[in-house]
């Protein structure tokens, strides 16, 4: 009746299967040291549980600004950065008007889209996962007035041309690029041309930097821009607790997360170089916390590697990327017993 058009809907899938070491989620796999834990405790017990947070979230849209050098007016706080994209993909132009995105990318795009019933213009990446102006064409054809860019791209861990994500905005069509990966890269970032343009804005999120837990994303856009999706957010739709955490750890632990930044980056190279030594594993360039991979029989290799203890997400199942294994940086020692475990398995296959 009410939710039939939900009866079959595939909602967003994430991997569960309980391994020691989980490489599955793109997380940061270090915790925060225990001093600023600490501190962190000393500032959730001082809230005010039974009132509501400041509904302009004043401080924290400082704090965020500052940590992404913009001016506090061109930050709109999400529950995640899921949230934000699904504030602008129910808002931005008309219901009848599709979503446009590569694929493979991110699923939340196609999740929210089909959720508020919007059609979707899908477009294919090439073969080494970059865009090409032939398909974005297409694409436009198709007058999608919202496309969505994930540059670093997840699940490939590539970026994704300048040029043609500007082409897109350069097309009348609400540019969002979301750059939930930048902090990895050495890529510039879309954050000048969303200050300047009417039609690009950026979304980031704390997620993928070591604050997965506390839900926090932000959209970066020209304060005019910024200013009208701040109104049409959900009211208190950061909870007290998490703007709390947000400004201390934004405050006192940037040097730590930035720390932690550089880790990952040069574990990734490290990781990959290691893998790409051993046969029958091709690996893609990355410049996110996790890499692609590609081995002979995707499904069984994911399932021996969590035999031996390891969980990676299994991307078999997508167009285009048969037989591929997302694996997230974890840990040096992590990510050498995910090197022993591949080697292990991909040789006895
Ligand atoms: C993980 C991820 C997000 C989700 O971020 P949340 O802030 O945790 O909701 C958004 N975009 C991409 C491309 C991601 O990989």
């Amino acid at each position: 009746m009410f939710l039939d058009r939900f009866k079959d809907f595939k909602n967003y899938k994430t991997e569960t299967t309980p391994c020691k070491v989980k490489l599955s989620s793109n997380e940061n796999p270090y915790d925060l040291p225990q001093w600023l834990k600490e501190k962190v405790s000393q500032e959730v017990k001082k809230i005010p549980l039974n009132r509501y947070p400041d509904p302009t979230y004043r401080e924290l849209k400082e704090i965020v600004a500052t940590f992404y050098g913009v001016k506090p007016e061109n930050i709109v706080l999400g529950n995640g950065s899921d949230e934000l994209i699904h504030l602008l993909i129910t808002v931005i132009g008309e219901i009848n008007q599709p979503v446009m995105y590569p694929v493979p990318t991110f699923p939340m795009y196609q999740v929210s889209a089909d959720i508020i019933g919007r059609p979707k213009t899908e477009f294919p990446l090439d073969e080494n996962f970059q865009l090409s102006k032939k398909s974005i064409d297409r694409a436009l054809k198709e007058k999608p007035a919202i496309a969505f860019f994930a540059s670093p791209n997840n699940p490939t861990g590539n970026s994704f041309d300048r040029d043609l994500i500007l082409y897109t905005a350069e097309n009348n069509v609400f540019t969002v690029v979301d750059e939930a990966y930048i902090h990895f890269s050495d890529k510039k970032d879309f954050v000048g041309e969303a200050l300047e343009r009417e039609n690009l804005v950026v979304i980031r999120t704390m997620s993928k930097i070591g604050l997965a837990g506390i839900r926090l994303g932000a959209l970066i856009a020209r304060e005019d821009i910024a200013t009208v999706i701040d109104r049409i957010r959900p009211p208190f739709n950061i909870t007290y607790p998490t703007e709390v955490i947000a400004k201390t750890v934004l405050t006192e632990g940037k040097e730590e997360i930035n720390r932690q930044i550089q880790t990952i980056v040069s574990e990734r190279k490290r990781v990959m170089e290691e893998v790409s030594k051993a046969g029958n594993i091709k690996v893609y360039p990355s410049d996110a916390n996790f890499f692609l991979i590609k081995v002979p029989d995707g499904n069984l290799v994911h399932r021996m590697l969590i035999q031996e203890g390891v969980l990676v997400r299994n991307m078999s199942h997508l167009k285009g990327l048969e037989n591929c294994l997302r694996v997230s940086i974890g840990k040096p020692e992590e990510n050498n017993q995910f090197i022993k475990a591949i080697k292990k398995v991909v040789g006895s296959i």
